[in-house]
């Protein structure tokens, strides 16, 4: 909230007391910021910088990553971020800004931002939110954002909250979903990703089969998981997991219950699975 800067190694573009700005490479940064929002690749400006002999404050050599890393850092354009995370200043929605000399405007460095499919920079989930940048490695699995939790509440209904991907604890589970809203429902990552797949493979109602190319690509590995994603989409709106039952390391799919689209949505969403190549149809 006070705007100091981090600790830990000089921060690319300043000098060492992390407030004033080194003037060559502040000059650098900003050229690669305007040169970037102007279209060039990160590796092309990370090879300028090589050409240049310029290398990293821990004496690295730049790489597009890097590059990347330096230019879209919220520090640029003056603001104070938090693991990755931007905080207003409380009461307003102005984000914290840093007591060090900005090198670009926030508009540029929006823009710059911009050009790469970066997480916002602002909190989502309160605190604990994730780094943007670790967001964007986390590759998504085929079932995050489709299963809800089948715990029974006090009132004897179904809990029916989103299930999240989370770490595992086990080389067989390395991931897990977990029900956000009560927590009393887990399964393993791969055994519900598995049930998915058997379900939409061997389970599926007349309506709601994929037609043979659909299976062929999928079986054949030409799908990416987005594709998957929307391809499940389509046939189904949701999948109900039954808590597992403590202290049994069998993996039981029939944990996983399918609820099928009916025929009506299927029939009209199956308009939009012919173009699947082309990304039709939102993600969540
Ligand atoms: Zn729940």
């Amino acid at each position: 909230m006070e705007g100091v800067p981090h600790s830990g190694p000089r921060p690319f573009g300043w000098q060492e007391d992390r407030i004033t700005l080194h003037p060559h490479e502040a000059a650098l940064v900003r050229q690669a910021i305007s040169d970037r929002i102007g279209g060039k690749a990160a590796r092309a400006i990370a090879r300028d910088w090589c050409e240049l002999g310029v290398s990293g404050t821990r004496g690295g050599r730049p790489n597009a990553q890097t590059v990347t890393q330096i230019i879209t850092a919220p520090r640029v354009c003056g603001y104070r971020a938090n693991r990755g995370v931007l905080m207003p200043v409380p009461g307003t929605t102005e984000p914290v800004s840093g007591q060090w000399v900005p090198i670009v405007t926030p508009e540029q460095w929006q823009a710059v931002r911009a050009t790469f499919s970066l997480g916002g920079p602002y909190p989502r989930g309160g605190s604990g939110a994730p780094r943007s940048t670790a967001e964007k490695a986390k590759p998504r699995t085929i079932g995050s954002g489709l299963l809800r939790c089948g715990a029974e509440r006090s009132d004897g209904t179904e809990c029916r909250g989103a299930m999240s991907r989370q770490k595992g604890r086990s080389k067989r589970s390395p991931y897990v979903y977990t029900c956000r809203s009560c927590r009393r429902c887990s399964i393993s990552g791969p055994l519900a990703d598995e049930a998915l797949e058997r379900l939409l493979f061997s389970a599926a109602p007349v309506h709601a089969s994929l037609p043979e190319s659909v299976r062929r690509r999928w079986r054949d590995g030409d799908m990416g998981v987005e594709e998957k994603r929307r391809t499940i989409r389509s046939v189904l709106t949701c999948c109900v997991v039954r808590p597992g039952v403590k202290g049994n390391p069998s993996w039981d799919h029939a944990r996983v219950r399918p609820e099928w689209r009916s025929a009506a949505r299927a029939e009209a969403s199956a308009v939009d699975r012919e173009p699947f190549r082309h990304g039709v149809g939102g993600s969540p």
